[in-house]
């Protein structure tokens, strides 16, 4: 009988993103290369402290292997698509491609007394909220902890050559928020990788106090969180205080309704003894009622919290507008007079479509 003969088709094997592997996976990668012990933290402080550019200037490791790493792995995979500024240059977008043709954005904003920036887990978000451009993209694909990574270290990188000669100058980062593209807790994994490569102090060494995750209500990985050993901060986007009209606003409140996301949010102070802040998007006529704002004092009442209140920005074709300067204070007054922390959020970035709810990764016209 004739032998049926099968032809195995090998991908391609990729390069690896070196910003993908931690500090151990890094060491392991060097032992099966034979290089010694040390070569890893070698590397890795050259990736995270000194920011080098190439493998090239990493000249305290040996040319071979500085050859070795230029062939077989990548320094980085994102790459620049447009950069965008506003505000006087306080304000910078970029819109990165990723090596499948996925884009991301992240944005950082310089204030006089800090310089945050807004980086993205996912490409697109499969979470569907009505107010949202991202949200109408769908999820695109999660992205890796070398892609998260990297969107800091350029901004970074940038800020120590020059801080991008904007009005307010800072040679580094102060703050990141995860807020832009995608929902970390539905890419859990590898965001907290990325958390962990960001704040190690072998590295980067980002302070947890100056990272805060976004998360639009995933009781699951707020529960999660409250167990993690990185106490950075914990913002809940809420929008709305009660099921019904949640639900209409954000479909992910179908699956975790205020209940249960009220319950892992008391759960989840109780445990880590930190503040959390709710987001309240602010749309005209839909939630920004006084009595809507009581129903909402009544909800995070007693509550270690802090309430931000967000004017909303435009996103192209959603039916909706943004409260008025009045309605906005109305609100406020109402949490104030109850004794709830709360305040109302800066603007940024409304020109570029980088203000908060309107990164869709499209280029806008130079
Ligand atoms: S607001 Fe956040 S969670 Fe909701 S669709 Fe936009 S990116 Fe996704």
């Amino acid at each position: 009988m004739q032998k049926e003969m099968t032809t195995i088709k090998l991908e391609p094997q990729r390069a690896i993103n070196i910003y993908d592997l931690t500090l151990p996976q890094l060491t392991e990668l060097m032992k099966s290369w034979g290089q010694p012990g040390f070569r890893a933290k070698q590397i890795y402080i050259q990736l995270y402290r000194n920011l080098a550019p190439s493998f090239e200037a990493m000249t305290d490791l040996p040319a071979a292997l500085r050859e070795r790493l230029t062939a077989e792995t990548k320094l980085g995979v994102l790459q620049l698509v447009q950069e965008q500024t506003a505000d006087d240059g306080d304000t910078r977008k970029v819109l990165w491609r990723l090596p499948d043709g996925n884009v991301v954005e992240s944005v950082l904003m310089l204030y006089p007394d800090r310089a945050t920036i807004c980086i993205s887990t996912q490409a697109g978000c499969a979470m569907g909220c009505v107010f949202c451009a991202t949200g109408r993209m769908g999820l695109l694909r999660n992205i890796t902890p070398g892609e998260i990574v990297e969107q800091v270290l350029y901004f970074e990188r940038n800020l120590r050559n020059n801080g991008f000669n904007a009005a307010h100058r800072h040679d580094h980062i102060t703050n990141l928020v995860f807020m832009g593209m995608g929902e970390p807790f539905a890419n859990y994994d590898r965001w907290w990788t990325s958390v962990e490569q960001l704040h190690n102090p072998q590295g980067f060494n980002l302070g947890a106090r100056n990272m805060t995750v976004s998360t639009v209500g995933l009781a699951p990985g707020i529960r999660r969180l409250s167990t993690e050993k990185i106490p950075l901060n914990l913002a809940i986007s809420l929008h709305a205080p009660n099921d019904e009209l949640r639900s209409a606003l954000m479909p992910v409140n179908r699956r975790y309704p205020i209940d249960e996301l009220m319950a892992a949010t008391q759960e989840y102070i109780e445990k880590t003894h930190r503040r959390v802040s709710f987001e309240y998007v602010l749309l005209q006529g839909q939630n920004d009622s006084v009595e809507l704002a009581e129903q909402l004092a009544d909800l995070v009442k007693g509550m270690l919290c802090h309430v931000n209140l967000i004017p909303w920005n435009p996103v192209p074709g959603a039916p909706l507008q943004r409260s008025h300067r009045k309605q906005i204070e109305s609100f406020q007054n109402v949490l104030l007079e109850r004794g709830i922390a709360c305040t109302v959020r800066a603007e940024r970035g409304v020109a570029i479509a980088a203000a908060c709810g309107q990164l869709a990764a499209v280029p806008q016209p130079a």
